[in-house]
């Protein structure tokens, strides 16, 4: 049994002061989904309307993954949503190495608890931060040691929507290493 489960990790997050981020926040974003999910997914960090409403991915980009997760048969109730860091960092900046290391104990959590069986790393901080690796060009479409699906940020994608067919069919090979 796991000593605290994800609403007391939720909880912790919302109220966390453990690096200057908490400063500027609206909302911490804990991130959502069920306790139970096979599938969870890993962003960069809250924007703006994340910010705001305390929900990951709800703006533009969160819109694009929802069409992209549709397109690949999965349904985002049934997935566990978050990202690397919490809380917003100012004008959406990447977020710096000693904020990833502070709030690394709460991803670290969220993946004992909920357990998934692959997880999908949207991004490169998301691969740097969970493998220590770099370079989605090289990487996505790949599963790594066993358990880590590599793809495009949907920020990205939707700077440059030539990669919506490549993060669709990631997010495919997600949903067949999840049966
Ligand atoms: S980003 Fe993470 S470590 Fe920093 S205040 Fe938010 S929850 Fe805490």
């Amino acid at each position: 049994m796991n000593p605290i489960d994800i609403d007391q990790v939720n909880q912790q997050i919302s109220s966390c002061r453990l690096c200057p981020l908490f400063l500027e926040r609206k909302l911490a974003v804990p991130g959502c989904g069920p306790a139970s999910a096979e599938i969870m997914l890993i962003g960069e960090a809250p924007g703006k309307e994340e910010d705001l409403t305390g929900k990951p991915f709800v703006g533009r980009a969160g819109r694009l993954l929802d069409a992209a997760l549709e397109q690949a048969g999965l349904e985002r109730s049934k997935v566990f949503i978050t990202s690397v860091i919490k809380c917003r960092p100012p004008q959406n900046r990447k977020p710096k190495k000693s904020e990833i290391d502070q709030c690394r104990r709460y991803l670290d959590s969220q993946i004992e608890i909920v357990h998934p069986k692959i997880i999908c790393l949207m991004g490169n901080t998301a691969v740097q931060a969970v493998l220590g690796m770099q370079g989605i060009a090289q990487l996505r479409g790949r599963v790594l040691q066993n358990r880590y699906l590599v793809t495009f940020h949907p920020a990205a994608v939707l700077r440059n929507r030539n990669h919506m067919d490549d993060f669709v069919s990631d997010l495919k090979i997600l949903n067949a290493g999840s049966q």
